[in-house]
């Protein structure tokens, strides 16, 4: 079991969008809190908390090196199941639409040629498998590479 919640610092957002998009909860903070929750890790480069449980010091610059380290050091294996289950801006639940209810939200090319569409409640925002680009997909498959298939499409 992943940790429940990737409290995550604010300098680090474009990790926590990635651990948003493998479907982990990963709110941003601007500072540390005094204790960390039971079942939450808190993600940072602050070299100070080094060694306290349940914090993990991000030692790369590079969003792809940490979100690695991430993975390595809890031994997470995403769940195909819970791709793209989360708003990347607002970390909400996303819930499915119809193809129906996507009419005029997306492009009409985008609208005849995706598999299915989901929606966030607070922002609005539609997504759909394809519609985090070209990049997120290339890097999501190399981090889907060692999990076994579970027909995610
Ligand atoms: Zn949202």
């Amino acid at each position: 079991m992943p940790p429940e919640q990737f409290l995550t610092e604010r300098m680090l957002g474009r990790l926590a969008r990635w651990l948003r998009l493998l479907g982990l909860d990963a709110p941003l903070i601007d500072r540390p809190p005094a204790k960390i929750p039971p079942g939450a890790v808190l993600l940072t480069r602050r070299r100070a908390l080094a060694g306290r449980p349940g914090v993990i010091v991000m030692g790369a610059d590079r969003m792809e090196e940490q979100l690695a380290q991430v993975m390595r050091e809890l031994r997470l294996q995403p769940d195909r199941a819970r791709l793209l289950s989360r708003c990347l801006d607002c970390n909400l639940p996303v819930h499915h639409i119809s193809r129906e209810e996507a009419a005029g939200l997306v492009a009409d090319h985008t609208l005849n040629t995706a598999s299915s569409f989901t929606r966030c409640r607070r922002c609005g925002k539609v997504y759909w498998p394809g519609s985090h680009g070209q990049r997120a997909r290339v890097l999501l498959e190399e981090i889907l590479a060692n999990i076994p298939a579970t027909g995610f499409d």
